[in-house]
């Protein structure tokens, strides 16, 4: 079985043995040379009359022009980490030449919707880069409509080229007992249950907004395993571990990383108790393996929030806490959002 194949079964997998492991410009005008004075005379007049006939219809553009110039001037686009890797969470910073409406994006082929920030007067969205995403530089395509002035509801669009690097996370080979990678049929069929049930949450994209502020971390706690870990399980099954471990004993206090809504709250085979947060913007989060609820589907949660108590429930080796991230269908590494400042 190969990780590239099923990543959402190699996810699975992974849980199934988690915690092993503790201005406009004028054009220049034609050069005036001539031997003869009447000739320079009689050019003269009629490189006047050009550079009058040319102004006039400046001017008669103008407006199309002033805005064709800002459009291709006055976008700017700032990405947050500042240097992007296959698995990471970006913050897109964007201000745009003139007041608009609504912005959105194209970014490695999902749709990104902006929301404005008054006090940063600046539009901003979270996104990522997926741990597949190849080495090189792809473009932002951004879309929008101005929302005052003579031009209101003008379309402008801007794009932008950014560079992914590669990240190289490793790769650890792992002895684990049979059952861990060969269930039962019984346990075959609560898989495939839970698959559902997960492909239904995971489709969640709220366009809104509802993260607010810096993300913090969901308990204060040493890692014990970081995110992108390729195991290769008894020499042959591979996955990739796709969150973040923290060290913490039963029963530890586990915190919402930030604002949102509770979109899954559930017993699962792998996962354990599970909770899903919904921060808006495509992000996710998901809190796994707990011994106890303390929020229900549905449920508004701020940041610090309890969500539960830590635990070793689904099929994990021990008591611990995995944190991980979702945006629009891939993982992303938790560590570096926990990193970003946001507004
Ligand atoms: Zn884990």
């Amino acid at each position: 079985m190969k990780a590239s194949s099923d990543r959402e079964g190699s996810a699975d997998l992974a849980e199934s043995i988690d915690g092993l492991r503790n201005g406009v410009s004028i054009p220049p005008g034609p050069v005036l040379l001539g031997a003869c004075v009447t000739a320079m005379r009689e050019r003269l007049f009629h490189f006047v009359a050009l550079i009058a006939l040319l102004l006039f219809s400046r001017a008669a553009n103008l407006s199309a022009a002033t805005a064709a110039q800002q459009t291709a001037g006055n976008w700017t686009v700032g990405n947050q980490p500042a240097r992007l890797v296959n698995g990471s969470p970006v913050l897109f910073r964007v201000t745009t030449p003139k007041p608009v409406r609504a912005l959105s994006g194209n970014w490695l082929g999902h749709e990104i919707a902006f929301s404005f920030d008054v006090s940063h007067r600046s539009w901003f969205a979270l996104a990522g880069v997926s741990l597949e995403t190849k080495p090189g530089t792809y473009p932002i395509q951004l879309h929008a409509e101005t929302a005052s002035g003579q031009s209101a509801g003008q379309a402008i669009s801007f794009e932008k080229k950014i560079r992914v690097e590669r990240q190289r996370y490793p790769r650890v080979l792992l002895k684990v007992p049979a059952r861990y990678t060969a269930p039962s049929p019984e346990e075959q069929r609560q898989i495939e249950q839970d698959k559902e049930t997960k492909a239904e949450v995971f489709k969640t994209v709220s366009a809104g907004r509802e993260w607010k502020g810096s993300f913090a971390p969901p308990v204060d706690a040493a890692i014990s395993d970081v995110f992108g870990v390729e195991r290769v399980f008894n020499g042959s099954v591979e996955s990739t571990h796709q969150g973040l471990d923290f060290r913490v004993p039963s029963g530890t206090s586990v915190a919402a990383v930030n604002s949102g809504r509770v979109i899954l709250a559930r017993a699962l085979f792998f996962e354990g108790n599970c909770v899903v947060i919904d921060h808006g913007q495509g992000l996710l989060t998901l809190y796994l393996h707990l011994s106890k609820f303390s929020v229900k589907e549905g449920d508004e949660v701020s940041k610090g929030h309890m969500i539960g108590l830590s635990g070793g429930t689904g099929r994990a080796t021990g008591p611990h806490l995995h944190l991980a991230v979702r945006w629009q269908g891939v993982y992303l590494n938790p560590q570096v959002l926990l990193k970003l400042h946001l507004p």
